[in-house]
């Protein structure tokens, strides 16, 4: 007998995350990770200043404050809410929970490399769904779903697509799968999406919805590590079962609860990045460049093949400029390009201009 790790562990291919390194530059433009360029609230961050106080003393389990806020802010049930470390802890609850050997886990073709991860670590099967020209298709989704299928996780607005589905399409999905299945509705990217509420009234209003968020897109504290689920009560009492009871810090439920009630910060993130993606789709279509309009602060900017996207990230690496190669996704021919504030969508469309010989 030797020590083995469980079946599936091997079978796991490392994350890549998005370079935040650039031989030469000091500080480069980073527009690969879909970080916010406005940084988070300064409410957050003196939040988190005061905490040092307190760093002596273990943190709350139940997250009452944090959860209560979320509830007020978003107008939601607080004793269905589950805070994770990022919303990725809360998408791997899901899977410990509900998945395991011989079971499947459903994902669609561009989504989020961490599924497949997260089936694999509960021992179950990931199962890849084609989508449809870069949009989630329901239909094959439904298709796709057996007697062993137990989640399926979709990203909507889709990472790295940026595309959506509507929140009708989705509601017919929840209603027609077995029901066995519990539908898991990644909402990373909600709050860029015009008047989408994640899912949240599909959960109360069904058994077998969760919708997962988190605070590292608008509200800018991916290096914080905080996110949450909805769900019906009978799930989330099943989740808490697994999660450690300090999952997270007093320093992370302080900052998180300022940045959530930082309401005004919030909507002014939302609307530069509403105007600046218009802007920088637009100018990447007058480059003579694919791009799909989005719903979230990235654009997919889709090249004539592999060869002229690795040349144009070569000539953005150049400049100090980072965006995010994704072959991984589907998509070696295509940069996905975070919005940045004003001047750094300046900054990379004249990069790219000069690349395409335009400027
Ligand atoms: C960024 C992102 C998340 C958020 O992960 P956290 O763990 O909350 O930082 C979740 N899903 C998708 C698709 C993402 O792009």
């Amino acid at each position: 007998m030797s020590i083995t790790p469980q079946p599936g562990i091997m079978d796991i291919a490392l994350y890549v995350g998005g370079q935040s390194k650039l031989e030469g530059h000091s500080s480069p433009l980073k527009l690969s990770s879909n970080e916010n360029p406005y940084g988070p609230s300064r409410h957050a961050v003196a939040a988190l200043e005061g905490s040092a106080a307190t760093l002596h003393l273990y943190p709350p389990t139940d997250h009452a404050d944090l959860r209560a806020a979320i509830a007020e802010i978003h107008g939601l049930d607080a004793e269905r809410i589950i805070c994770g470390a990022g919303s990725d802890e809360v998408l791997q609850f899901l899977a410990q929970c509900y998945a395991g050997p011989g079971d499947e886990v459903i994902h669609t073709e561009h989504g989020f490399a961490m599924y497949p991860i997260l089936a694999r670590a509960a021992g179950a099967t990931p199962v890849e769904v084609r989508e449809r020209d870069r949009v989630v298709d329901t239909d094959a989704i439904l298709a796709a779903c057996t007697e062993r299928t137990r989640l399926i996780y979709l990203t909507n607005p889709g990472n790295p697509t940026g595309t959506m589905i509507p929140v009708e399409a989705v509601a017919r999905l929840a209603d027609a799968i077995p029901d066995h299945v519990i539908l898991v509705l990644d909402g990373a990217y909600v709050e860029f999406a015009e008047g989408y509420d994640g899912g949240a009234k599909l959960v109360e209003s069904r058994n077998n919805v969760v919708m997962t968020r988190t605070f590292s897109k608008i509200h800018g504290l991916g290096g914080l590590r905080i996110g949450w689920g909805y769900g019906p009560r009978e799930i989330i009492d099943v989740l808490n079962r697994v999660r450690q009871p300090f999952n997270l810090s007093n320093s992370q439920l302080a900052a998180a609860e300022a940045a959530i009630r930082d309401t005004g910060f919030t909507e002014h993130c939302r609307s530069e990045n509403a105007r600046l993606r218009v802007w920088l789709r637009d100018k990447l279509l007058d480059l003579g460049i694919a791009c799909d309009e989005s719903q979230a602060n990235y654009v997919l900017a889709r090249f004539a093949d592999e060869e002229e996207a690795a040349g144009c990230d070569a000539a953005l690496r150049a400049e100090g400029i980072l965006v995010r190669r994704v072959g991984g996704y589907g998509f070696p021919e295509a940069l996905r390009i975070t919005v940045g504030d004003e001047a750094g969508c300046a900054r990379v469309i004249d990069a790219i201009a000069r690349f395409k010989g335009a400027a």
